[in-house]
């Protein structure tokens, strides 16, 4: 890893030259929110982004993808990578891609997330703005960032860009880089360190502690029902976060009833019918029938089932989900905490 420096007036150049040469995709602005979209100019992008709407998840497993073309008994894969620059992830969005990489590349490889994957050079950078239910900063604190091929810290003259990946270190080519100083490199992490301190969330627990609760809690019926009780079961809690990944499959027919296209769609657990299954005789069993039920599978999910694969929590903290759920029921830190705090 090298430690490089770019002044702040340099900056827009090096991004110019890097949106000459290849797709640039970063937060830009969506009306008050942000989103991440590609970079027509340097001055598109935003990095005081408190959180996008969506993950950059959606960049390499898009919520409606194409994957294959079929016609007859030929079937041809559609899923082809772009040469990309995701610029300016946060830290727990790159911590929640390296659960979707383990994940996609866990036992058959998943090669349509995997081609735009591989493809794509990320450039994380330091947290300007806050956003308000963000808890990022106590959650899974045992798991680091690791996909990031390089990763931007904003100081007082400009940027100091570390690198981690050969990836990384090409960028220094199209900017007027030098070698960071030993203060600069201490100033960007007084910056990180100083980050770590604003969320305005936190969860008082460790990963472990939480586990062993939430799972423990399984059969508290009452309480799972009491938690999902105002829950419109609408799936916005899935949809925007980073760490969800389960997906549905659709076949589309041609008239010819002989071609046609297989897309596959992000799918959401707290939906109803999420569950369902056709049995024989078109019988419906839905093993999740009651929105308890979901609203538990869910939690049990982020905070106890993939913990011995990941690591840590399947959770990052990012505070979309809180966001998102119109009867405000789905944040993690107030969930966690009525758990941990239930008397029976
Ligand atoms: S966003 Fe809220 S209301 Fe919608 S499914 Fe999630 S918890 Fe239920
Ligand atoms: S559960 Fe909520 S806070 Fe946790 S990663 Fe998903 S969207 Fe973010």
């Amino acid at each position: 890893m090298r430690a490089h420096f770019i002044e702040g007036r340099d900056f827009e150049v090096f991004l110019e030259a890097m949106i000459r040469e290849r797709r640039v995709i970063g937060p830009v602005a969506k009306k008050r929110k942000f989103v991440f979209g590609e970079l027509e100019s340097p001055g598109d992008l935003r990095l005081d982004h408190d959180v996008t709407i969506l993950p950059p998840k959606e960049i390499f497993f898009p919520p409606a993808q194409v994957i294959a073309r079929f016609d007859g008994d030929s079937v041809q894969s559609c899923t082809q990578g772009v040469e990309t620059v995701l610029f300016g992830v946060h830290f727990y969005d790159v911590k929640a891609i390296d659960q979707l990489d383990f994940l996609f590349r866990e036992n058959n490889a998943d090669w349509d997330y995997l081609c735009q994957r591989e493809a794509t050079t990320i450039v994380a950078s330091n947290i300007q703005s806050v956003s308000p239910r963000a808890f990022w900063s106590s959650v899974g604190a045992e798991v680091q960032p690791q996909g990031h091929d390089a990763f931007m810290t904003k100081i007082e003259r400009g940027y100091v860009f570390e690198t981690r990946t050969p990836k990384g270190e090409s960028l220094v080519a199209l900017g007027t880089f030098r070698d960071a100083t030993a203060e600069e490199v201490q100033e960007a992490q007084r910056a990180n360190a100083e980050a770590m301190n604003k969320c305005a969330e936190t969860l008082p627990y460790s990963s472990d502690e939480i586990a062993e609760r939430v799972r423990d809690s399984f059969g508290n019926e009452k309480m799972w029902d009491a938690l999902a009780d105002k829950c419109f079961s609408c799936g916005s809690c899935n949809m925007v976060c980073p760490t969800c990944y389960c997906f549905d499959v659709s076949d589309s027919w041609n008239l010819d009833q002989r071609s046609g296209s297989r897309t596959r769609y992000w799918d959401a657990c707290l939906t109803r019918e999420f569950a369902a299954v056709t049995q024989a005789g078109g019988v419906t069993e839905n093993f999740r029938e009651q929105r308890g039920d979901r609203f538990r599978h869910r939690f049990m999910r982020k905070a106890t089932y993939l913990n011995e694969k990941l690591g840590g929590p399947a959770c990052v903290g990012c505070g979309r989900c809180s966001q998102a759920c119109t009867a405000d029921i789905a944040d993690p830190v107030r969930v966690i905490t009525t758990i941990m705090e239930w008397k029976s």
